[in-house]
């Protein structure tokens, strides 16, 4: 594996959310031809056995991760970094842009190759397992107040839920975050009506997979954890009976189509 600048590359790598049913053939191969991962070391774990060097870190390390990257690619290295997901969304590709936007970044990161390979991220995934609750106009937020002030995280809420979005949740719930989850349905519980669908779709693709569909007004932020993405309908988002399983969900595609 020679390191020549000509030839190496960063690609930010999504792997989608578990299963390898849902990783692109496009990032199958990016992997393969890597010379280097970089990625949370979770994510560094999915992929499978092979000849690369693997740099697995912590988590919030990302902008690090990225300047890694960056200078692995700048000397000449095939450097994949990994995202579960897509690594666009809540995720590694905008800290490899925002290492990159750094007025100090040297000239030769700004001459590496570089791409994203885009991921299904949990929402798409989630949304899959329900039905089609995605199906009219939505928004994702993740509730993580790391990295923007809570009260953002609340605005965000309120507004999307007084704009009638479907709102997909990233980052619910952790043991340093706990109570954000709670405080999020109980500003919407006052915006939206108690009969409001919600999905908790825990790890999805991956074994232990688990999805549960209740309503606004019965849902406990404690059924959620730090793998699921909780996605919370709309007006007239509306359930599909299902034999023998929890009933589908689903948000027509257009206003009033039922009354
Ligand atoms: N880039 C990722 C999101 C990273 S943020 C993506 O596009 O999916 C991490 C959050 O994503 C988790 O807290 C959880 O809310 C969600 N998530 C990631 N993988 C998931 C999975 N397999 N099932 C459900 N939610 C998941």
């Amino acid at each position: 594996m020679t390191a020549d600048p000509q030839t190496g590359w960063l690609k930010v790598v999504g792997l989608g959310p578990g299963t390898e049913d849902w990783l692109t053939p496009e990032a199958r191969r990016d992997l393969a031809e890597a010379t280097d991962l970089i990625g949370y070391f979770p994510y560094v774990d999915r992929v499978p056995p092979g000849p690369q060097v693997r740099h697995a870190s912590d988590n919030r390390v990302e902008l690090d991760r990225a300047r890694h990257a960056l200078e692995l690619a700048a000397e000449g290295r095939r450097v994949a970094v990994v995202s579960g997901g897509d690594p666009g969304v809540f995720a590694m590709a905008a800290a490899v842009f925002e290492a990159l936007d750094d007025p100090t970044a040297p000239a030769a990161w700004h001459r590496v190759l570089l791409s994203v390979d885009p991921g299904i991220s949990a929402m798409q995934a989630a949304a899959a397992r329900a039905g089609a609750p995605l199906g009219h106009d939505f928004c994702a937020i993740s509730l993580s107040d790391n990295l923007k002030p809570w009260e953002v995280v609340l605005k965000r809420l309120r507004l999307a839920a007084e704009a009638d979005f479907v709102i997909a949740l990233y980052n619910p719930i952790s043991r340093a975050r706990p109570w954000q989850l709670g405080a999020a349905f109980d500003a919407l519980r006052d915006l939206r009506s108690a009969e409001t669908p919600v999905i908790l779709a825990q790890a999805v693709g991956r074994p232990d997979e688990a999805l549960t569909v209740t309503t606004l007004g019965a849902v406990d932020a404690a059924q959620a954890d730090m793998r699921t993405c909780v996605i919370i309908g709309a007006s007239h988002t509306r359930l599909v009976p299902r034999e023998g399983a929890q009933p589908w969900v689903y948000t027509p595609r257009s206003y009033g189509v039922w009354g």
